[in-house]
């Protein structure tokens, strides 16, 4: 006997359709948007071919813009445009004047323990801020996938704590997203490759992002993910080791005005581009052309190795602290995930490689393995009947920070 098949006016009739869900990584510099389609993970482009969304907000004259179009704002109009809004989330007002006493934005008066950003078009809070990088994945994923989204599973640090988590929740619902559930970016990643299927044991997660290095030590015990320990430096990152390019390039130079912001912003902009070319290359040429002058010369990977092993240093310091919070020895590690844009800078990967004396996962874009992974668990959550398929738990063990 058939069933008879009743649909609403545009609703599908197809049974068993495979329904849509994403995946999303709201990184502090970058965000993703990732998704299962016939059987295959990719991240989104936008129009533009642009995989990674800057996770920057203007609040300008004629409307809200998000990301490389926000950017553009980041130094003529700093108090409107609004970067690394991941670090406010879920925070008090006491956290922030404490913690992040050097970010530039003007704070409302309130009566809420809530901080609230002033812009032009009126206050806004992280939430508010965060919304609006969901909702241009959103409509990214929506507009490339010609579908309904059922729903996001959302990734945040493995730190994060209650508030923190609360608040990632409510920048969700703020942009229409449904939440499929919150996943720890370090497990993201692992299930990304497939860790989840594979033996079990202890593995460490490797993160260095733009402006935030997170270390995490994760066992894998009867298909669940448990956090033995976290780590890392809030204020360590790619933009520090641009720091160390820029001050290398401006001992180079006889440039007059190095304090004026345009220069230093065009000098960050080139040791930047000198930096991510020296992933392929082994020298690269530099051009600077400033108000105060010009400047031309060659760095190459020796002098990168100089300027940034001390910094590669302190992020395996807290990967050795990390280790002694999980108390497990270097030794019972039996892989390294490596996961942000920085870890494709070689002398990261040669000195982790030493520290750890094991081979390191790194087939899968550093950029996107995180959104990878979310979307493979929210493709799960929202297909959970098809055949073979597990749920990834995911406890984390680690106090709130
Ligand atoms: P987050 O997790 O903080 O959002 P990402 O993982 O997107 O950040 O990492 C951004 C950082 O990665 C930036 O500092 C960027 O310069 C760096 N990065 C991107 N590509 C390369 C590369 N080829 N070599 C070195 N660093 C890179
Ligand atoms: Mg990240």
């Amino acid at each position: 006997m058939a069933l008879i098949q009743i649909a609403e006016p545009g609703e599908s009739t197809t049974a068993h359709q495979h329904r849509l869900a994403v995946g999303i990584d709201l990184g502090t510099t970058n965000s993703l948007v990732a998704s299962v389609r016939s059987g295959d993970v990719n991240t989104l482009p936008d129009p533009d071919g642009q995989h990674l969304l800057p996770s920057v907000v203007h609040y300008g004259e004629d409307g809200v813009a998000v990301g490389a179009k926000a950017q553009q704002f980041s130094i003529t109009d700093p108090l409107n445009t609004i970067v690394s809004v991941k670090r406010f989330m879920g925070r008090g007002i006491e956290d922030i004047a404490s913690k992040d006493a050097h970010y530039s934005y003007d704070f409302a008066e309130t009566e809420s323990t809530v901080p609230r950003i002033k812009t032009r078009t009126g206050d806004v809070s992280a939430i508010e801020v965060s919304a609006e990088i969901l909702k241009t994945l959103k409509r990214r994923a929506v507009e490339t996938l010609g579908d309904e989204l059922n729903g996001a599973v959302i990734t945040v640090p493995a730190y994060f704590d209650d508030a923190q988590r609360q608040a990632t929740k409510d920048a969700a619902k703020l942009a229409d997203i449904k939440v499929l559930r919150l996943l720890n970016e370090p497990t993201a990643a692992a299930v990304a490759y497939g860790l989840d299927t594979g033996n079990e044991g202890v593995i460490a997660v490797y993160d260095l992002g733009g402006g935030t290095f997170d270390i995490s030590i994760l066992r894998l015990n009867k298909g669940v993910f448990e956090v033995l320990a976290t780590g890392g430096d809030s204020s360590l990152g790619g933009d520090d080791f641009d720091y160390e390019i820029a001050q290398w390039i401006i001992a180079q130079t006889n440039i007059s005005d190095t304090d004026d912001a345009a220069t230093k912003r065009s000098i960050m902009q080139q040791a930047r581009i000198a930096k991510e070319a020296l992933a392929e290359a082994e020298s690269i040429e530099i051009n600077i052309d400033v108000e105060g002058g010009q400047w031309q010369g060659v760095l190459d990977r020796s002098v990168l190795k100089e300027l940034l092993t001390p910094l590669v240093k302190r992020t395996l310091m807290s990967c050795r602290r990390a280790l002694r919070d999980a108390d497990i020895d270097k030794a019972d590690i039996k892989e390294v995930v490596m996961v942000g844009g920085s870890t494709r800078t070689l002398q990261v990967r040669e000195m982790v490689a030493e520290f750890f004396e094991c081979e390191l996962l790194t087939s899968i874009d550093p950029d996107k393995v995180v959104a990878t992974g979310a979307a493979l668990q929210a493709d799960v959550l929202v297909n959970a009947t098809s055949v073979g398929m597990t749920l990834i738990g995911d406890v984390s063990l680690v106090p709130s920070a």
